[in-house]
């Protein structure tokens, strides 16, 4: 039995479902599975992927309208679950593109905004990033120094964002700033005289993504660059929550592929003239992995019903996100040592798993920040 019969969940999907799954499975095994070993180690996203992700009609792929797919989120769920299979980084890139960039545009863009850049990112012509860490203020955006300043019928913005996936080669920043009435959101064209973009040095983890610096030095936008819906913070944060329904997914196919290498390795690999496959410790550790990514998949499903619905409340996404990147990097760990000294091999995949899952953790509000989410729903008291 493999581990998408034990978790059963062929049953549970439409027939477009099961085409997103297997059309995006195909391109990965094709396409993305023989470069990503390269494309990690020399540090680099694989820009060149971009076009064929576009045709697939993954870049804003469940938003409504202008060229975008209009994906229910199950079936949209399922693809960031197969890129994530090969690698988070190149699920960040679609992640980013779709739920963050191009749904701040989508949600709180003018219907002008929408009409000039929703279709050319749909298309991957035009590459957006997300710019709301700064290096002081990563938990706490409410705390973000980059400020808006009024300046005639425009705007001059002032500041630094770190840590900003697709910041090296993105077309577009939309980019947080307090403005005089609170938080708002900025389309930033990288053309515009002031902005900058730089990289992180000697990162260890989401190799294969393009995580870099926004510098903002006195960069003059017209107010018809100002996203007018996005009031205050809660804007970024409806953006933040979009986008972690689709990690939550992603890393378990993360998790499925290090379960399934661990699997046929430990199948394969005798010691003591046996497969060690064979031996009860080892088979404990696979049952383990194996049932959190089943329960995991389950409220997957659950959970993406209800989102179609529209009756996913935030929290639920939080402890979504929570439980499965939990899940996913404890997954990945466990079948790194199942792999013995290969476990660490680049050839073997896994190790390169555990160390992008050690990001998704991190990134899209930590798992403490979440823990603190689900805990003030919980008793009605806040301890952030
Ligand atoms: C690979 C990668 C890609 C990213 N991409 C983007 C992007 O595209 N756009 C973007 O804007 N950001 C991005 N980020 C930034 C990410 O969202 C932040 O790193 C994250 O929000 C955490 O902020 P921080 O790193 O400043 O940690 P801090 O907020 O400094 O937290 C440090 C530690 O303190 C804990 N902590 C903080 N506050 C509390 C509290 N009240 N109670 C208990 N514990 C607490 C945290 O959980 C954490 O363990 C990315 C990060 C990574 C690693």
């Amino acid at each position: 039995m493999d581990v998408e019969q034990l978790i059963g969940w062929d049953s549970l999907l439409h027939d477009e479902e099961r085409l997103v799954r297997s059309s995006v499975r195909r391109f990965v095994q094709e396409k993305c599975m023989p470069r990503i070993v390269a494309d990690y180690e020399a540090g680099r996203f694989a820009v060149e992927l971009i076009p064929e992700l576009a045709q697939m009609g993954l870049l804003g792929a469940n938003l409504e309208g202008y060229g975008c797919a209009g994906m229910g989120a199950l079936a949209w769920g399922l693809a960031c679950h197969e890129l994530e299979s090969c690698d988070s980084g190149l699920r960040s890139f679609v992640s980013v593109q779709t739920s963050l960039a191009m749904f701040a545009i989508w949600k709180f863009g003018s219907e002008a905004q929408k009409q000039k850049w929703l279709p050319e990112m749909a298309a991957g012509r035009v590459i957006g990033c997300f710019g709301l860490t700064e290096p002081e203020h990563g938990s706490d955006p409410g705390g973000m120094e980059t400020k808006a300043q009024k300046d005639g019928a425009g705007w001059i913005l002032s500041g630094r964002k770190l840590w900003i996936t697709n910041a090296q080669f993105a077309n577009i920043a939309v980019v947080w700033a307090r403005g005089p009435e609170g938080i708002a959101g900025f389309i930033v064209e990288r053309e515009r005289a002031g902005f900058s973009s730089g990289d992180i040095p000697h990162k260890l983890s989401m190799r294969a993504s393009a995580t870099g610096a926004l510098y903002l030095d006195g960069v003059r936008v017209p107010d018809e660059n100002r996203l007018p819906g996005a009031q205050g913070l809660k804007a970024p944060l409806s953006c933040l929550d979009n986008a972690r329904f689709g990690v939550s997914w992603g890393v378990l196919g993360a998790a499925r592929a290090c379960l399934e290498i661990a699997i046929s390795y430990t199948c394969d690999r005798k010691q003591f003239g046996v497969p060690v496959a064979s031996k009860q410790l080892v088979q404990a550790e696979l049952a383990d992995v194996a049932s959190e990514v089943v329960k995991a998949s389950l409220l997957c499903v659950h959970f993406a019903r209800l989102k179609e619905q529209g009756k996913l409340d935030p929290v639920q996404t939080s402890l979504l996100k929570r439980n499965n990147c939990r899940i996913a990097l404890d997954a990945a760990r466990r079948c790194r040592a199942l792999l013995g000294a290969n476990g660490v091999a680049g050839d073997f995949h896994v190790m390169r798993h555990a160390a992008n899952l050690e990001s998704t953790f991190t990134y899209e509000g930590t798992d403490q920040i979440h823990t603190l989410s689900i805990g003030r729903a919980l008793t009605g008291h806040a301890a952030f």
